[in-house]
């Protein structure tokens, strides 16, 4: 947690007890439904960047809002975020996402929700171009040197 962003700090629980409440079992519970709800037949979920389809141990859960964090004190807490308060992404596109959240005030001044999304979308439009370029790159180096396609005839044998 070595990046929550100055927003954060201001709108949500502080940064030490925010870290406590990533520890706390009620947080752990929320985790699980979360997973629940939306898991494929796979048991898996996608990451809102890259797609990739994750078992429920490899994603994280970036909030996009804190209003269900309900802090009771002495340690307790509750966690009442609601399933569109909460997005998974894999550990390295949530580094990526608060890398770009925090490095912009602009997006702050937009509201976390709205800039999470923003942002998400931003990475995730990258990340589809580099994929895309490699696919390029390693389909000029796949292709037959003279192009060969299989030919009406050749198909019909
Ligand atoms: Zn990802
Ligand atoms: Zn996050």
């Amino acid at each position: 947690m070595s990046s929550l962003n100055p927003s954060l700090r201001r709108a949500g629980p502080s940064r030490p007890s925010y870290g406590a409440y990533l520890a706390n079992r009620s947080w752990w519970g929320r985790r699980r439904r979360w997973f629940a709800a939306h898991a494929s037949a796979e048991g898996t979920v996608e990451c809102a960047v890259c797609l990739r389809a994750m078992p429920e141990r490899a994603f994280d859960l970036h909030h996009l809002d804190y209003s269900g964090v309900v802090d009771l004190g002495m340690g307790k807490w509750q966690s009442r975020e609601r399933d569109e308060d909460l997005m998974a992404l894999c550990r390295r596109h949530h580094d990526d996402l608060h890398a770009l959240l925090d490095s912009d005030r602009g997006w702050a001044s937009m509201g976390r929700r709205q800039a999470s999304l923003e942002v998400a979308a931003v990475l995730r439009a990258e990340f589809a171009e580099r994929v895309q370029a490699y696919l390029d790159a390693t389909d000029t180096l796949a292709a037959p040197a003279d192009g060969h396609r299989a030919t009406a005839e050749e198909r019909d044998v």
